[in-house]
Parts: C-alpha cells; sequence; structure tokens
C-alpha cells in the first residue's frame, strides 16, 4: 500500500494542435526531473472550451496551456489571475491550485528570459514590436512592466495596435506609441529591440517575411522573431546581412515551458533538456 498508481495530468487546449511540439519538451523536462506527470496535447475545437476547462477540474488536472483560438475565452472560466495575464487580456497556462482555476500569460516573460540569456535586458531602452496579436499583447506588456522606456507598435489592424499603445500608456510607465503599418514599414531610428510578433514566416509559409524596409535595421540593434518553426526565418536572416544581433523564436518557446514547468511542479525547469530536445524534434543542432 501507499505506491501511487495516478499521474499527475497536465496539457494543452487547442486547434489546430497536432503540431505543436511543447509536449515533447515537458515530458522530457518531467523525466529529467523524475516526476510522475503526463502532458496532453489535446484538440479542443472553439465553443467547446466550457466543457474542456470543467474537465480539468473533473480530472483533477494540475494544470493546462491554452493556445489558438482559447488564450482570450478562457478568461471567463477562471477563479483568478496574475496582475500581468489581467493586463495582457489572454492566458496561456493554468494552474489548478486545489480546485482554483489560476491563469497567467508566460509568453512575454519567457520572451525577456530569451533575451536575457542573449544578455541583453529591456530596461530604458526603446521596443518596436510587430503585430498587435496575443503574442505582440504578450511581449509589449512585459518590456513595458520590465521598464521599457519606449514600446512601439505596428499593426495593420490600426484599431487592434492603437488600442494596445493606449493599454500600454494608461496602465504602465512606459511610453507607448502606434505606428501606422500599410506599406514598407521603417523602423525608427531608435529601437534598442526589434521583435517580429506576427505570424509571418511561420510554417508552412516560410518564404514569407514581414513587409519592412530592411535597410533601416541598424547593426546596433537586436532583432528577434517569435516564430520557432522553423527558427531560421527570413526575418533574422535579413537583419543579420544588415549587421544586428538576432534571436530566434526558440528561446521563448523553451523559456514559457519552462516557466510552466516550475508553476505546475514547483520545481526547477532542466532548461537544458527541454532546449536540447526542442533542437533534436527540429533537426537543429
Ligand atoms: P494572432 O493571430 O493573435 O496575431 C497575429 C498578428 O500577426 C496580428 O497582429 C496580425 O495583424 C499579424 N499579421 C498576420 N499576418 C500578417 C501580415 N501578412 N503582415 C503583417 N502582419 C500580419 O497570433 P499570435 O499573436 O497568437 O501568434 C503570432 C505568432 O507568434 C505565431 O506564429 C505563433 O506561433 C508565435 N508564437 C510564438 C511563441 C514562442 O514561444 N516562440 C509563443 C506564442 C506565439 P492584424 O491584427 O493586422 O491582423
Amino acid at each position: 500500500m501507499g505506491k501511487s498508481y495516478r499521474s499527475e495530468l497536465v496539457g494543452a487546449f487547442g486547434c489546430p494542435i497536432d503540431e505543436n511540439p511543447t509536449g515533447v519538451m515537458e515530458e522530457a523536462a518531467f523525466q529529467a526531473k523524475g516526476l510522475d506527470y503526463r502532458y496532453l496535447t489535446i484538440k479542443v475545437n472553439e465553443g467547446d472550451l466550457e466543457d474542456a476547462m470543467k474537465a480539468v477540474r473533473a480530472f483533477n488536472m494540475r494544470g493546462i496551456n491554452l493556445t489558438i483560438p482559447h488564450k482570450v475565452e478562457v478568461l471567463r472560466y477562471l477563479d483568478e489571475l496574475s496582475e500581468a495575464a489581467e493586463l495582457i487580456g489572454a492566458v496561456n497556462m493554468v494552474v489548478n491550485q486545489d480546485g482554483k482555476l489560476w491563469g497567467e500569460n508566460t509568453d512575454g516573460k519567457g520572451f525577456l528570459t530569451s533575451l536575457r540569456e542573449e544578455g541583453i535586458t529591456v530596461e530604458g531602452k526603446a521596443a518596436t514590436v510587430l503585430g498587435a496579436g496575443g503574442a505582440a499583447r504578450a511581449i509589449s506588456v512585459e518590456c513595458a512592466l520590465a521598464g521599457a522606456a519606449k514600446v512601439n507598435i505596428a499593426n495593420r489592424d490600426a484599431e487592434r495596435g492603437t488600442e494596445l499603445a493606449g493599454l500600454i500608456n494608461e496602465r504602465t510607465d512606459a511610453d507607448a506609441s502606434f505606428l501606422p503599418w500599410d506599406t514598407k514599414l521603417k523602423v525608427p531610428a531608435d529601437t534598442d529591440i526589434l521583435i517580429n510578433a506576427t505570424s509571418v514566416g511561420l510554417y508552412p509559409n516560410v518564404n514569407y517575411k514581414p513587409d519592412v524596409d530592411y535597410d533601416t535595421i541598424k547593426p546596433e540593434m537586436t532583432v528577434s522573431d517569435v516564430i520557432f518553426n522553423d527558427p531560421h526565418t527570413l526575418f533574422l536572416w535579413e537583419a543579420a546581412r544588415r549587421g544586428a544581433k538576432t534571436i530566434n523564436g526558440l528561446g521563448m518557446l523553451v523559456n514559457q515551458g519552462a516557466l510552466n514547468f516550475t508553476l505546475w511542479t514547483g520545481v526547477e525547469a532542466p532548461v537544458d533538456v527541454m532546449t536540447q530536445t526542442l533542437k533534436n524534434e527540429f533537426g537543429l543542432k
């Protein structure tokens, strides 16, 4: 008696979800730390999230990741939110605290960690973010909360972009501006960190790049991409050609996964194992 045959359950709800590699990375991490956890990659169609969240409680799952299209809708099924998730207005991970569901957004924090790993901090800097969707909101808000002096938001849809810039101006100490993006975008000359947080370049559209005047990228800039599949994006290739330091989307993916691991298990994440697992998955050295 005493031996438990029950695994702790976590996972992801999304649609599409089949090509999401997070489970491989989290399972490798659980194994490395000797934890009896299972990560389930679960297809939940739009309209079915309420039932799926009831299942999180019914199955006593430790938590869940949310991806497209559930990151915003999930808010109405949660008991509590972190400050950042409330500001961002989206949740990518939930922790089940004895039946109370707490939502957090680790996308932007994972992004900031991936910058720090490369010796880059955002305090006092000017960030220019391409996009105003979920990833862009998380990154912009976390840059502002981490002390960025300026956050420029460039987005095709002006309403979305203006709303995000307004939120940052109202709720943080950073100075935010909206940059209309209806023609080739000129990167503001005072940009320290340029981030592609659009979905342009995502597999299978690997031959596409954001519509940017790449000659406005300077060697002093750090240029980063959220796209991790394939991580060698044309956007980063163009930036590297202009002498900029480049950071791909794998670091963000690993680091948000590492934060999720720790929030669920209370154990420090084996970041090296997680990084190597993802690299193997993508056939990278
Ligand atoms: P959303 O659908 O919420 O937002 C997409 C954004 O991309 C919008 O701002 C949209 O602009 C913009 N966009 C789409 N097509 C174009 C285009 N042709 N030209 C200019 N802008 C365009 O998606 P998410 O924010 O959730 O995800 C964005 C990307 O981030 C995805 O590829 C996802 O895989 C990646 N991601 C990576 C993570 C990581 O860990 N590395 C974590 C989370 C996401 P508009 O508003 O004008 O339509």
